[in-house]
């Protein structure tokens, strides 16, 4: 094969390995790429391409020729440190190359000898160095790379030879052609571009390989740091697929809800909501699902059936095209605190209750009776409706103590009281203990006939009590009187005037011979300002 057939071999297979290159490094799934590589093939390409159209007498582009060969030559040099795991600095592998644009430069001026021996010379060194390298201490597959390392050796020797035969027979490289020895050459350099070009490739590979392997390792390493902190952590720690299913359920989860952590997996969030706080499942879940996090107190349920309280800050995770893809949990314990909370409401609502209360009879009392009356009054300004009180006295209430004792008129009491709830069905109406043996009603939205037969019913359930009362000038058993009257709002009322009323009325019953129910609108009664009294 002749010379120029070579070259153009050379120049073909380097631009066809530059493409190669090229494609590993654009490749999708697994891009792979070593530095000064793609450049050293196209520079290779480009100078022996030139070289193959120049045949003639040494000028300017056989000097850009060899330049670029050349400088292909020192980037290949690069390339193989890069591969046995070394670094290139820039500003060497720059001043390298300037320096060997300089050198070809020069060769347009010196003699033809001279200019052949500087040629295969610097041709040596770069065939030379990588040698080296490759001979040097590093992690790759020793026979390969030695094998590599002998080739350049080899390649590099035979410029070697080429450099001293110049300079001893004067000849430049055409003239040299003639011996045998430098003939074969371009047969050596074709041979070791198709021996490094595998062995390179497959190092590159091993290379790739190891930079996925010691990534995975950093990775595992990560991981595993992270699992630590996730199993150590004090919180509870839920991630949630798009369906709201668990994934992952730290130990510390489990245990609080009494769960091991592979029955947790697979199991739906909502599952651990009590029927109560299903809302507060929903409300979260559209929360997530719109893309936003948030922090709430809820309670879940534990594997024994009982609530357990967190504060629970989540947030939603998202897939690389930014689509709702699930969520993150984080779970405080705030079982203790949110029980002492919940005990704290209770008996403040408790005490509200007690303070509200009458002692004896169970029933409200009259600080509650004013509170209710206060606030149904000014209810009546916006509904314009009407409200209507009774006021009940016992009656000979004070002979039968001093017939049956205290004790007894307590128990009286007592029973009264309870009646009087039973009579007073709707949750707006409310039934009080004035004071001493005198109860009340508060009946808002009601009027004075529907008022009177609530009366007439309460005074026929005391009756039917049937407690004997010997002292009673009217009956065989305990009696009461009634005072009955209805309200409309009007804003010259004061409420003092309103209970003055029903008194009165309950004053009238009384001195009409008790067990009875005296009533009037109040409003009626203003009118006569009760001359009868
Ligand atoms: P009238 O028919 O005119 O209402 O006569 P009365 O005896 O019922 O009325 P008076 O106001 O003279 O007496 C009320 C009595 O109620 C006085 C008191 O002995 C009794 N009393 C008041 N509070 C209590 C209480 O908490 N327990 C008991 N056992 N008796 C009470
Ligand atoms: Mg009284
Ligand atoms: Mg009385």
């Amino acid at each position: 094969m002749d010379l120029g057939t070579i070259i153009l071999m050379l120049a073909v297979g380097s631009f066809l390995f530059g493409l190669l290159l090229v494609v590993f490094k654009y490749k999708k799934s697994n891009p792979q790429e070593v530095p000064f590589w793609i450049m050293a093939k196209f520079l290779q390409a480009a100078g022996s391409l030139i070289l193959y159209h120049r045949t003639g007498s040494y000028d300017a582009l056989t000097m850009v020729a060899n330049a670029l060969l050349l400088s292909g030559c020192a980037y290949e040099t690069w390339t193989i440190r890069v591969l046995c795991g070394k670094t290139v600095k820039r500003r060497l592998h720059v001043s390298v190359t300037m320096a060997l644009v300089v050198a070809c430069l020069a060769t347009l001026y010196i003699a033809a000898p001279f200019r052949a021996a500087l040629i295969c010379f610097l041709q040596s060194v770069f065939y030379i160095l990588p040698g080296v390298f490759l001979f040097y201490r590093s992690e790759f597959r020793t026979f390969l790379r030695k094998l590599l390392g002998i080739c350049y050796f080899v390649t590099g020797s035979a410029f070697l030879l080429c450099t001293f035969a110049c300079l001893i027979f004067n000849e430049d490289v055409a003239g040299l052609r003639e011996i045998p020895l430098f003939a074969i050459i371009p047969t050596i350099s074709f041979c070791q571009f198709l021996i490094s070009g595998y062995i390179m490739l497959m190092l590159a590979k091993e290379r790739s390989d190891m930079q996925i392997m010691e990534i995975q390792k950093a990775l595992e390493k990560t991981e595993t740091k992270f699992q630590r902190i996730v199993e150590t952590a004090i919180e509870g720690i839920l991630i949630f697929d798009k369906q709201f299913r668990i994934t992952f359920a730290n130990n510390n989860m489990a245990t609080i809800l009494g769960y091991t952590i592979e029955e947790m997996i697979g199991r739906s969030y909502i599952s651990f909501f009590p029927v109560s706080h299903l809302d507060v499942y929903y409300q979260q879940e559209a929360l997530r699902k719109k893309g936003a996090g948030s922090v709430y107190e809820c309670c879940l349920l534990r594997k024994d059936g009982k609530i357990h309280w967190f504060l629970i800050s989540a947030k939603p995770i998202f897939d690389e095209q930014g689509n709702f893809d699930g969520s993150f949990a984080m779970l405080t314990d705030i079982n203790e605190r949110k029980e002492m909370e919940l005990l704290l409401e209770e008996s403040n609502r408790r005490l509200t209750e007690l303070s509200n209360q009458d002692s004896l009879t169970g029933i409200a009392n009259r600080r509650c009776f004013d509170a209710t009356l206060e606030r149904e009054y000014s209810r009546l300004k916006r509904s314009h409706s009407k409200l209507s009180i009774i006021l009940i006295d016992i009656d000979y209430f004070k002979d039968y103590n001093d017939f049956y004792g205290h004790v007894m008129g307590d128990e009286c009491l007592r029973l009264i009281g309870r009646a009087l709830s039973r009579c007073i069905n709707r949750s707006v109406d409310l039934a009080a203990r004035y004071g001493g043996e005198e109860f009340a009603c508060i009946l808002p939205d009601t009027d004075i006939n529907t008022a009177v037969k609530i009366a007439e019913n309460i005074r026929q359930q005391i009756h039917d009590l049937k407690i004997e009362h010997k002292k009673s000038l009217v009956s065989k058993y305990v009696t009461a009187s009634f005072g009955v009257t209805t309200v409309e709002y009007s804003p010259e009322t004061a409420l003092e005037e309103i209970v003055a009323t029903a008194d009165r009325l309950l004053y009238k019953a009384k001195v009409s011979g008790r067990n009875r129910i005296e009533f009037a609108e109040f409003s009626d009664l203003m009118k006569k300002s009760f001359p009868q009294f």
